[in-house]
């Protein structure tokens, strides 16, 4: 999955109340901690993507993706959001592990397998929505398009830019979705997916990580344009 993970950023028990307890932009990293961790390692050519049995792409991401991984990820990134926010508690840890966790669950639901229970299992999950990229591309924009329009219904605008800006954010998600993972998964299905024509792991793994970063920083400067309704 990759825009549809921002889905649960908007979670936070408090983020229709005046005082959401973690920043959107810090969800929106959280959400991702787990890409951000397979860029880096596809920037090593650690991890990538390979062919299955089938001929088709999927990810070699062992490190970056088992189910043992994700718990870690998760109780990681919980600690180090407490060491760099000193005034945080068990409420920013735990919503920071499960945004971190979500991702895991998310991946589940649309890759084809290749999600193992710990690094070098040799069993793999994936339930392979991909296989059908059109729904999972409706599925995904939803995910993001619903999770904005709540953003947007408890929070206020000081300039009507704040306005336009969500839903240019959302175009441009939706575009780089699509580039990323439709018209590959497009490509699958007609055969003509040729992944010697990928780009350099180097590349590859840059790219990945400057879009989430890209994506985190533009909603941090919306956010800081939208204070909430209730503040
Ligand atoms: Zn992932």
């Amino acid at each position: 999955m990759f825009i549809g993970h921002y889905g649960p950023a908007v979670w936070d028990t408090q983020r229709g109340h005046a005082k959401p307890i973690i920043k959107l932009w810090e969800a929106f990293l959280a959400v991702q901690a787990m890409d951000l961790m397979a860029g880096t390692l596809v920037m090593f050519g650690i991890e990538g993507t390979r062919l299955n049995a089938a001929g088709d792409p999927i990810f070699h991401v062992p490190w970056s993706h088992s189910l043992l991984s994700a718990v870690i990820i998760a109780l990681v990134a919980g600690c180090l959001y407490r060491l760099l926010r000193p005034a945080s508690g068990k409420r920013e840890f735990g919503i920071i592990a499960l945004l971190v966790f979500s991702h895991w669950i998310l991946d589940l639901v649309v890759h084809r397998p290749d999600l193992p229970f710990y690094p070098g299992g040799e069993t793999l999950l994936g339930f392979a929505l991909w296989d059908f990229p059109w729904l999972a591309f409706a599925l995904e924009a939803g995910m993001l398009g619903g999770a904005l329009l709540f953003w947007q219904k408890v929070t206020t605008p000081k300039r009507k830019t704040y306005d336009y800006a969500i839903w240019a954010l959302f175009l441009l998600m939706v575009a780089a979705h699509f580039a990323f993972i439709v018209h590959q998964g497009l490509q699958v299905q007609n055969g003509t997916f040729d992944i010697t024509h990928a780009p350099p792991d180097l590349v590859l793994g840059l790219s990945f990580l400057f879009v989430i970063c890209l994506f985190a920083t533009l909603i941090g400067w919306i956010e800081k344009g939208r204070p909430s309704k209730f503040a």
